[in-house]
């Protein structure tokens, strides 16, 4: 499935320090000779991609974009803007951890064209912070959107993890209320995740992790708060003000199509998905052949006529404007909006907080 448009993902490896939950793909330290020959990658990938597609939001992600260097990043964004037709109103995010960022280097990213940053401030609790190897602490965050303000950022989006160690649930309520008293604009909450291989799984048993019971209150009190604050909660994860939903992941739930640039980046672009290898060495060699050199692009197959009617489904049902559910599915449907898991009129399931929180099971039963 192809149209005139495109979002472009932009993945940068690098971190100050792996935090210890962390599995994503990124490197801590690497060196600015590293950094140049990743940025020098990343423009000719650019210049492969073809120019006549309009360009719909860009993000910056990783890892930590601004580690690559602001003056890069910057770099990146004129060269997107040299090469390719943007539309009117497209949305280019930077993710930013406090304390990666200065007041200046805010300034610089705003004044390339950034219009959106997303800043990882996770948690209000320093203890917390410190617990799960962040870099920062709750004041360091603060300062960042405040600078982010100065800097002339009116799209303002925060990372908060739920479900963390050694935090009972009145802190983590008044966590929320201090970073609901930043004004963000935008919040997207993950429930953490141990995942094998990490510091954290490894001191499991040192630590106490809220059960399930605890898990859900935190939860409710996240869509209460937001919800008393103004905030819609459009996607499994995702709250915002009003106007103010993320476009770049709208597109992933729609099903439009995105290039993900870069070692790691995953990718849903002429009618396939695929994704680059988790080598950023190996990526450096290959983007010297060709846009898609360095990704799995030639062996995976194309999206099936039946694979994109179930992602239409499964995605759509992430967020509040729900999903057309085949007629096979309508009593399960009817079940599920009995049980107040959401509502399901003209054909259309769509899911409520309450929805949300087991959509996993909800899409099973509709998928059957
Ligand atoms: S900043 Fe993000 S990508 Fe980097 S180590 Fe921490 S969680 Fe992982």
């Amino acid at each position: 499935m192809t149209n005139n448009s495109v979002s472009f993902y932009f993945h940068i490896p690098f971190c100050a320090k792996k935090c210890d939950y962390c599995a994503f793909f990124s490197l801590a330290k690497q060196s600015e000779e590293l950094k140049q020959r990743y940025f020098e990658a990343l423009l000719r990938q650019i210049d492969f991609f073809p120019t006549d597609r309009k360009v719909k939001t860009v993000y910056f992600g990783g890892g930590t974009p601004p580690l690559l260097g602001v003056h890069r990043l910057c770099k990146l964004i004129e060269a997107i803007n040299g090469r390719f037709v943007l539309s009117d109103e497209c949305e280019i995010t930077v993710e930013v951890n406090p304390g990666t960022v200065d007041f200046d280097a805010l300034c610089k990213l705003r004044s390339a064209g950034a219009n959106r940053l997303s800043i990882g401030v996770q948690s209000a609790n320093d203890r917390v912070l410190m617990s799960i190897g962040r870099i920062h602490t709750f004041e360091q965050a603060r300062e960042c959107i405040e600078n982010a303000r100065k800097a002339g950022f009116e799209n303002i989006s925060a990372d908060l993890i739920f479900a963390l160690p050694s935090q009972s649930d009145e802190e983590f309520a008044k966590g929320l209320e201090m970073i609901m008293s930043t004004e963000i604009d935008h919040l997207s909450i993950y429930s953490l995740q141990l995942e094998e291989g990490t510091p954290l799984f490894a001191r499991k048993n040192e630590l106490c992790f809220p059960d399930e019971d605890s898990e859900e209150r935190q939860y409710d009190t996240i869509c209460a708060t937001l919800a008393a604050n103004g905030f819609e909660h459009y996607e499994v994860s995702s709250f915002a003000k009003p106007n103010y939903r993320s476009k770049h992941n709208l597109n992933y739930w729609s099903r439009g199509e995105y290039f993900g640039f870069g070692a790691g980046a995953h990718s849903y672009c002429f009618g396939k998905r695929f994704c680059a290898p988790n080598d950023v060495e190996a990526y450096i060699q290959n983007s010297r052949t060709s846009l898609l050199a360095p990704t799995d692009f030639d062996d995976a197959p194309f999206v099936s006529e039946t694979e994109a009617e179930e992602e239409r489904i499964m995605l759509g049902l992430r967020t509040a404007d729900g999903a057309i559910i085949p007629e096979a599915s309508f009593d399960n449907a009817k079940r599920i909006a009995a049980l107040g898991y959401g509502s399901f009129e003209n054909g259309v399931l769509r899911l409520n907080g309450k929805g949300f929180r087991v959509s996993n099971s909800i899409i099973a039963n509709i998928l059957i």
